[in-house]
């Protein structure tokens, strides 16, 4: 399942992108282009907006009701029932694309020393090039993933 979001929904959609999901967001966008998006990637309309989700014809959508951003996520992952489908730091939260492993070997062309000696599990976004790695704030996240998938 693949979701477009409000403009309103920016840390949930932060937090689906590390849960694994394909999540598009724009920090600006016209209801019209949630909903052609929507329509045109078959993606599922994640919003805080009663108007809208009236106007969504077509489009499965959800009327998210809670302001705070983790009930928000227990919202979607319960509406749709996504607990298991969840792939945790599987995804670029940039740009969305789904990462690649990389090696420690060619990751110590691309992070500073002391990123490559402390992080583990390195893997490479082919969309932005960005690295990530299981480093110091790590286990932070981890908890928090554990949390929201509980
Ligand atoms: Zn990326």
């Amino acid at each position: 399942m693949t979701f477009v979001v409000d403009c309103m929904l920016g840390k949930a959609a932060k937090w689906l992108k590390i849960l694994g999901f394909d999540v598009l967001f724009f920090s600006k966008a016209e209801d019209d282009d949630l909903l052609a998006v929507a329509r045109r990637d078959g993606r599922t309309l994640l919003t805080r907006d009663r108007a809208l989700a009236a106007r969504a014809k077509g489009v499965t959508c959800l009327l998210i009701e809670s302001e705070v951003w983790e009930d928000q996520i227990r919202q979607v992952l319960g509406r749709f029932d996504l607990f298991a489908a969840a792939r945790p730091f599987s995804r670029c939260v940039e740009c969305n694309a789904a990462i690649k492993p990389l090696s420690r070997e060619n990751a110590a062309n691309l992070v500073a020393p002391f990123v490559l000696e402390q992080g583990r599990d390195f893997a490479l976004c082919p969309v932005c090039g960005r690295v990530f790695w299981q480093g110091t704030h790590y286990e932070d996240m981890e908890s928090r993933v554990a949390v929201l998938l509980k």
